[in-house]
């Protein structure tokens, strides 16, 4: 199937899962997650109809965006960043999901102080408390909050998660609840330059689940572009 196919086949899945949820397909946006996948292929997906693309390394983020690859489509930063490549990433993209700890954070306004911007980024949440995985844990969460005020070039618009690697259907709602709930904790509590518009969960295997539990943005790759080329990159 093409890239336009498989967008096709996931927004028909997408939309059945809203419907089953009581929910408007509308709210829940299709991020398409690039990485290794190039310039021709993102082009592919933004004309196939995806909301946005996720890249998850600076070097392809940089690369494809000389390329003008991502014309017509936002762009997000879902992978690990490491602050000494924070300036090539704010300004230039227009959300960060994965802001995953405190040093980041304070990387991040401080260049975005520099540039004169606001960057607009969510809280990666390491919901499965896994010691393998980056994000806050949940209860850091609310009290980081609390302080956002320290950070006024930084506009936090919600959470993002990536659930351990479940073993079976379904393994994942209970995470995915969770998130849920934090972030209808944090709407209620109103902080200044805090919005929570975006619940970012669900990949390929378990976007649907997410979406019953509320996920307001999906991101895909394997399901958009097919499996990825772990041999490849080595040799490039
Ligand atoms: C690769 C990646 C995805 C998409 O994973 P698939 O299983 O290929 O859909 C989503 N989110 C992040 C952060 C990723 O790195």
């Amino acid at each position: 199937m093409s890239i336009a196919e498989n967008i096709a086949a996931i927004r028909a899945r997408m939309d059945a899962a809203a419907a089953a949820a009581g929910r408007d397909p509308k709210d829940i946006l299709l991020c398409a997650a690039t990485k290794m996948n190039g310039a021709d292929a993102v082009r592919q997906a933004i004309a196939g109809g995806v909301d946005c693309c996720g890249e998850n390394r600076v070097q392809e983020l940089v690369q494809k965006s000389a390329e003008n690859a991502y014309e017509g489509a936002p762009v997000h930063f879902i992978g690990v960043l490491q602050t000494n490549k924070v300036k090539q990433v704010v300004g230039r993209v227009d959300l960060i999901q994965s802001v995953d700890r405190m040093n980041l954070l304070e990387a991040i306004q401080k260049e975005a102080a520099k540039q004169a911007l606001t960057q607009d980024i969510l809280l990666e949440v390491n919901i499965g408390g896994e010691e393998s995985k980056s994000g806050f844990s949940p209860s850091e969460v609310l009290p980081l909050l609390e302080h956002i005020s320290d950070f006024p070039n930084i506009r936090v618009r919600g959470l993002m998660a990536i659930p351990p690697i479940s073993q079976n259907p379904g393994d994942n709602r209970k995470f995915f609840q969770k998130m849920l709930q934090l972030s209808v904790d944090i709407t209620a509590k109103k902080y200044d330059n805090v919005t929570m518009d975006c619940l970012s969960m669900g990949m390929s295997d378990d976007y649907e689940d997410a979406i019953a539990c509320g996920s307001t943005m999906i991101r895909v790759g394997t399901a958009i572009f097919g499996a990825r080329d772990y041999a490849k990159l080595h040799h490039t």
